[in-house]
């Protein structure tokens, strides 16, 4: 046998093929890669900006710049302690509708089980342009234990911690609700504004910044009552703030089913209001 029959033997082509096929495989994975969404590179690019802000750089201000009221009612979704499906659940339901939202951080808690981490409080207020409030260091709601010394760091304390990550809170959210004199002369000497935990719809522009109410949304709250706020924030102009706690299924006391939470959005929508972060509203106070 010549050597030119021995190439052309049909049993040396399974040789040819296999690597043929390994290459075509390795080339169509490294294409994939380089080919990945757009939103995808343009979210890692927004994680590394996040990233890359420095403890050194001066903390952000909450975005407020171009809001103008156009005499309407206005809504505003509120979150109270930093709970991680806030951030899993909540932020990416609200991106959907194209709404932001503000959230009030005890800054202690951060980094615990079931709380965010700072990266995600950072990545709320840069990336879905979230406002970030104040809400003391532990939430020691327990009024007889509010000696100066223990008000300071918890009220000058939170804005301090906060201004390290690069965020400057200008609205003191009470925990529980509970005040005293001394700390609200406290937050009126260090914030602009003071929200508590008072169920009622606030004037617009406000009457005084340092009593902003909000309606505590948990499953007990039917969806009628909902539509009952919205009703009365459109028909009399006012500023309805809907706070919220944890997002889950479990029934407990402080939670909201994800399911419910998307129809609330969604009578939102309906409703034609718009949705406001908190400082747009108290910027319209005449200063
Ligand atoms: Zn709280």
């Amino acid at each position: 046998m010549s050597p030119s029959q021995r190439s052309f033997h049909p049993e040396m082509l399974q040789w040819l093929i296999i690597p043929a096929l390994l290459i075509w495989f390795s080339a169509s994975y490294l294409l994939g890669i380089a080919a990945q969404p757009v939103w995808l590179e343009h979210e890692s690019q927004k994680t590394a900006q996040v990233l890359a802000i420095s403890k050194d750089q001066p903390p952000a201000l909450p975005a407020k710049s171009d809001f103008i009221w156009n005499q309407t009612g206005l809504v505003t979704f509120w979150f109270d302690d930093g709970w991680l499906t806030q951030y899993t659940l909540a932020a990416p339901l609200l991106n959907k509708y194209g709404y932001t939202a503000a959230i009030s951080i005890p800054t202690d808690l951060i980094g615990y089980e079931a709380y965010m981490s700072w990266g995600q409080v950072k990545r709320l207020f840069h990336v879905y342009n979230w406002e970030i409030t104040a809400h003391s260091r532990t939430h020691n709601c327990d009024r007889d234990t509010f000696a100066p010394e223990i008000l300071t760091p918890e009220i000058i304390g939170s804005q301090q911690d906060l201004m390290a990550q690069g965020i400057r809170p200008d609205i003191y959210v009470v925990p529980c609700g509970k005040t005293t004199p001394e700390l609200i002369k406290l937050v009126k000497d260090n914030y602009i504004s003071m929200r508590d935990a008072t169920g009622g719809l606030n004037p617009i522009p406000i009457n005084d910044p340092y009593t902003i109410h909000a309606f505590t949304l948990h499953d007990h709250v039917s969806l009628d009552q909902v539509q009952l706020w919205l009703d009365q924030a459109q028909t009399e102009k006012l500023w309805l703030i809907l706070m919220f706690h944890q997002l889950d299924t479990t029934g407990g006391e402080y939670s909201l089913d994800p399911k419910k939470f998307e129809v609330v959005i969604q009578q939102v929508t309906q409703a034609g209001l718009p949705v406001v972060n908190p400082s747009q509203v108290i910027n319209l106070l005449p200063r």
